[in-house]
C-alpha cells in the first residue's frame, strides 16, 4: 500500500506510479509539458535498480542531450543513493550510445575501433573533394548542400543503394548516388564516420549479425527513451531493433525492419499483425522470456524537429509496434502557473492534427503574475530592456539561474552577450559558438587526432603545413595522389615520400620532419601522461611558437585558449577518450557552476525548467520563422507553433514576451510585424506591458500602451493582408515585400545557417 512504499516513490500521482511501476511489457506515457514524464523516466530507472530487477548495466535509457543524461544519473543517485547508479553505461543519447556501440563492432562496419568522429566542417571539406574528383564544378554543386542531402537519407537510414531514385538523380547530373557511395568508401579508408553513421552503422550491424543483435536483446532488460516525439526514423529503426524479439520461428528481425523501413503508417500497420493476431502476439510476448520492456515518454506538441528529419508519427504508431502497449497519459502540470499554462494550451489548440490533451494545475496563487508581452524599438533596446529586468529580478533575490532566454535563432544571442559583457551580468550560451569550434582549437585537436589515429587524413591535411614549413599546394597533392595510389594513409604517404626523390631538397625535409614527429609521439602516446604529450606536441611542432611570434591581437588569447585545452584534459583518461568526448560535447556550458543567466535556442531548451523565461523577438519572419512560412502548408507553421509552446511551458513562474519593431539584419533595418503567435495567446492570462519612459512614445503607436487594441489595429494591415493574399499592393505588403527581402539576403541565410549549427547538434 501507500504507507511502506519507498521515499522515492511518494509524491508521486496514481498515474505516474503506475507508469513507474509497470516494468514489465511496453509502455507509452503521453502527456503535455510539465506533467513530470521525465520524472517517471528517473523514478522508473530508480524503481526497477533498487528492486534488483536489472543492474545499471542492463538499462538502456536514451535522453536527448548529454545535459540530460548527466541530470538523470544525478537525479537517480538522489532517489536511491549515488553508489547504486554507478556504472549506467547505456544511458545517453542515441548518438553516444551508437559511438559505444560502434567501437565495440567496427569491425563490421569495416572500420577499426579507433576511428574518428567527423564534423560538419570535415565533412563539408571532404564532399568538396570529391565532387572535384569527379570533375564536377563545386560552385554548380555546393558540397554543403550535399552533404545536407546525405544527412536526411541517414536519419532515414538510407544507404546508398537505398535512396529514392529522384534524390540520386536531382544533384550532380545525377550522380548523386555514386557520390553518397564514394564517399562512404572514403569514409572506410579514413578510418572515420559521420553523424550519421553513429546511427546507421550500428543498425546495418544488427541487421547483419542476428548474434550481436540477441547479444543487446539479452544485455538489455529494459529500454526507456525520453522525447520520444523527436526520434527520426533512424532512431526509430535503432530502437525498434533492440526492442523487438522476434520470437523465434516467427519473422525475422529484417522482416520487422523492412516494414518499419516502409514508413507509411498503414502499410506498416497492415505489415504489423490483425488485431486478433496482435493480441496473439502480445499475450506471447507476455509469457516468453524475452519481453520487451520499453518505455517511452513524449508529447506530440513537442515535436520540434521534423526539419532534422523527427517524424512524430513515431509515438501515434507505438501501439501498433507493441502491441498490447499500455498508455499512460498525465494531465496534471507540476511546472508553471496557471496564467502560463492557460497560454501555452490556448496557443498549441490553434494547431490541427494533434490528440488533443487536457492540462491543469492546481496552483492557484493570486500573487501569480499573467504573462508579459512587451514591445521594443529595436533588438539592442530589447537587450537592454531585458537587462534590466533581470537585474530588478536579481535585486528581490532571485538567482541568475532561474533566468533563461530562449531565442528562435542563434544570431539573436549576439546583442545579449553584448549588453551582459557591459553590464557584467554573468550569462552561459547553451549550445552557441563553441570553444572547440575556434581555430586555434581546431588546429590543436587535428594534431591529436592524427596521433591517436594516423589515418585521419582531414586533420592530417589541416596541419601539415601548420606552422607554414613551405609545403605547397603541389607537394601536398603528391601526398595525396600517393596515398590513394597505395591506399595507405597520407602520413604514411608523406613519410614514402620522404625518403623518395621524387621531392625536392626542401619539401623532403619538411616531410621527414613530420613524419618524424608524428611517429615519436605516437610512440609516446603508450609511455607519456597524455596532457604532457599534448603540450608537448603542440611546441614540439612549432605550433605554440607559431602564435607566440604572432604580431596579431588575436594571438594571446589564442595562446589562452590552448591552455585552457590542455587543461581540459586532465578530467579524461586518456587522448582518445578526451577526442571522443570532444566529438560529442556539443552542450558544454560555460560558466558551469557560476550563477549566471542561461541564453539558448528554443531547440536546445527542450525538457528544461526555469523560474523566470525571457522569449526575445516575436516578430513575424523571425519567430515564426520565414523559412518556415516559405514552405507554405500548414506543417511548417504548425512546428513553428510547437516549438512557441516549448518556449512558453519552460517557464515556472515568470514569464516576459518581447517584439520588436525594427530589427538589425546583417546591417540592414527593417520594419517588422508582430508575431501572429502573440494574437494567439488569450487575453485572460496575458498583460501588456506599459511602455516605460525609456521606450519613448512608443506604446503610443500600439493604441494607449494596450496591446490588445493595439493589435486590433495591425492586424488588418499587415497580419491578416500579408498571408492571406500574397502580391496585393496595400501598404501591408510593401512592408512584408521588404521583409522577405531582407530575409532572402545572404546574410540572414548565413544566420540560418548558424542557427543550423548551433542546433543540430542536439545530440551532444
Ligand atoms: P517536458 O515535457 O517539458 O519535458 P516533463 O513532462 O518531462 O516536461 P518533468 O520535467 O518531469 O516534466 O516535470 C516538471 C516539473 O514538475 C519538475 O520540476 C518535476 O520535478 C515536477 N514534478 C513532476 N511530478 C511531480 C509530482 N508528482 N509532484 C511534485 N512535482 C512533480
Ligand atoms: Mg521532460
Amino acid at each position: 500500500g501507500h504507507n511502506n512504499a519507498p521515499d522515492y516513490l511518494r509524491g508521486l500521482n496514481p498515474e505516474q506510479r503506475l507508469a513507474v511501476e509497470t516494468t514489465e511489457g511496453p509502455v507509452l506515457v503521453l502527456a503535455g509539458a510539465g506533467t513530470g514524464k521525465t520524472r517517471v523516466l528517473t523514478t522508473r530507472i530508480a524503481h526497477i535498480l533498487a528492486t534488483g530487477k536489472a543492474f545499471p548495466s542492463q538499462i538502456l535509457a536514451v535522453t536527448f542531450t548529454n545535459k540530460a543524461a548527466r541530470e538523470m544519473k544525478q537525479r537517480i543517485g538522489i532517489l536511491i543513493g549515488e553508489g547504486n547508479v554507478e556504472g549506467m553505461p547505456w544511458l545517453g543519447t542515441f548518438h553516444s550510445i551508437g559511438v559505444k556501440l560502434l567501437r565495440r563492432h567496427a569491425e563490421l562496419a569495416g572500420l577499426r575501433s579507433d576511428f574518428t568522429i567527423l564534423d560538419t566542417d570535415d565533412v563539408v571539406r571532404l564532399i568538396k573533394q570529391l565532387i572535384q574528383a569527379e570533375g564536377l564544378d563545386d560552385k554548380r554543386w555546393p558540397a554543403k548542400q550535399f552533404a545536407q542531402m546525405i544527412d536526411g537519407w541517414k536519419n532515414k537510414g538510407l544507404g546508398p543503394a537505398e535512396i529514392p531514385e529522384g534524390d540520386a538523380r536531382s544533384f550532380a547530373n545525377g550522380k548523386g548516388r555514386e557520390l553518397y557511395k564514394a564517399y562512404q568508401e572514403r569514409l572506410q579508408t579514413l578510418n572515420a564516420c559521420d553523424f550519421g553513421d553513429l546511427l546507421c552503422h550500428p543498425i546495418r550491424i544488427f541487421r547483419a549479425n542476428p548474434d550481436v543483435l540477441k547479444d543487446y536483446h539479452r544485455r538489455f532488460k529494459y529500454i526507456l527513451v525520453d522525447e520520444y516525439q523527436d526520434t527520426n526514423t533512424a532512431q526509430y529503426m535503432w530502437l525498434r531493433l533492440l526492442a523487438q524479439r522476434s520470437d523465434s520461428g516467427r519473422g525475422s528481425t529484417s522482416t520487422d525492419l523492412r516494414s518499419a523501413e516502409g514508413r507509411k503508417p498503414d502499410q506498416a500497420s497492415a505489415g504489423q499483425a490483425a488485431p486478433a493476431e496482435a493480441r496473439e502476439r502480445s499475450s506471447r510476448a507476455a509469457v516468453s522470456e524475452n519481453k520487451v520492456n520499453i518505455c517511452c515518454v513524449g508529447d506530440d506538441d513537442q515535436s520540434i524537429y521534423g526539419w532534422r528529419g523527427a517524424e512524430v508519427d513515431n509515438i501515434l504508431r507505438f501501439d501498433k509496434d507493441f502491441p498490447g502497449a499500455t498508455i499512460i497519459r498525465l494531465e496534471r502540470n507540476y511546472r508553471s502557473t496557471a496564467h502560463i499554462l492557460g497560454a501555452a494550451s490556448h496557443l498549441i489548440a490553434h494547431n490541427e492534427g494533434r490528440f488533443g490533451k487536457t492540462l491543469f494545475t492546481d496552483r492557484n496563487d493570486p500573487e501569480d503574475g499573467k504573462v508579459n508581452v512587451h514591445a521594443a524599438w529595436d533588438s539592442e533596446e530589447e537587450a537592454r530592456a531585458i537587462g534590466e529586468t533581470i537585474e530588478a529580478y536579481q535585486r528581490q533575490k532571485h538567482n541568475l539561474n532561474d533566468m533563461a532566454i530562449l531565442v528562435r535563432a542563434s544570431f539573436q544571442m549576439r546583442a545579449f552577450e553584448d549588453r551582459f559583457i557591459t553590464l557584467g551580468l554573468n550569462y552561459r550560451v547553451i549550445g552557441g559558438p563553441r570553444f572547440y569550434e575556434r581555430m586555434e582549437i581546431r588546429d590543436a585537436l587535428a594534431f591529436f587526432r592524427v596521433v591517436a589515429n594516423s589515418g585521419d587524413d582531414l586533420a592530417f591535411e589541416r596541419i601539415v603545413n601548420v606552422p607554414k614549413r613551405g609545403l605547397g599546394e603541389a607537394t601536398i597533392r603528391q601526398i595525396h595522389d600517393t596515398a590513394r595510389a597505395l591506399r595507405i594513409p597520407m602520413l604514411e604517404a608523406a613519410g614514402n615520400l620522404a625518403e623518395s626523390d621524387e621531392l625536392k631538397p626542401k619539401p623532403r625535409a619538411a616531410l621527414r620532419e613530420v613524419a618524424a614527429n608524428f611517429e615519436r609521439w605516437q610512440k609516446a602516446l603508450e609511455t607519456k601522461p597524455h596532457t604532457e604529450l599534448a603540450e608537448t606536441i603542440l611546441e614540439e611542432s612549432g605550433y605554440t611558437d607559431m602564435w607566440k611570434n604572432d604580431r596579431s591581437a588575436e594571438a594571446p588569447g589564442r595562446l589562452e585558449n590552448l591552455k585552457e585545452l590542455i587543461r581540459s584534459m586532465e578530467e579524461y583518461e586518456s587522448l582518445r577518450s578526451f577526442l571522443e568526448h570532444v566529438a560529442l560535447v556539443m552542450d558544454a556550458e560555460q560558466n558551469a557552476g557560476q550563477d549566471a543567466v542561461s541564453i539558448m535556442t528554443l531547440h536546445s531548451a527542450k525538457g528544461l525548467e526555469f523560474e523566470t523565461v525571457f522569449l526575445p523577438g516575436w516578430e513575424e519572419g523571425l519567430f515564426p520563422h520565414q523559412r518556415a512560412l516559405d514552405e507554405g502548408g500548414r506543417s511548417g507553421l504548425e512546428e513553428e507553433r510547437r516549438l512557441a509552446y516549448v518556449g512558453l511551458t519552460r517557464a515556472k513562474k515568470n514569464l516576459h514576451i518581447w517584439f520588436v519593431s525594427n530589427r538589425l539584419i546583417h546591417g540592414l533595418w527593417q520594419s517588422t510585424i508582430p508575431s501572429r503567435f502573440l494574437e494567439e495567446l488569450p487575453e485572460a492570462h496575458v498583460e501588456v506591458a506599459e511602455s516605460g519612459n525609456s521606450y519613448g512614445g512608443y506604446g503610443n503607436s500600439y493604441g494607449g500602451g494596450s496591446f490588445a487594441s493595439g493589435r486590433g489595429g495591425r492586424q488588418n494591415p499587415y497580419g491578416a493582408s500579408r498571408f492571406d493574399n500574397v502580391g496585393a499592393n496595400n501598404g501591408g505588403t510593401e512592408k512584408s515585400g521588404a521583409f522577405s527581402n531582407t530575409y532572402s539576403t545572404p546574410g540572414w541565410q548565413r544566420a540560418q545557417a548558424n542557427r543550423t549549427e548551433a542546433t543540430d547538434r542536439n545530440w551532444g
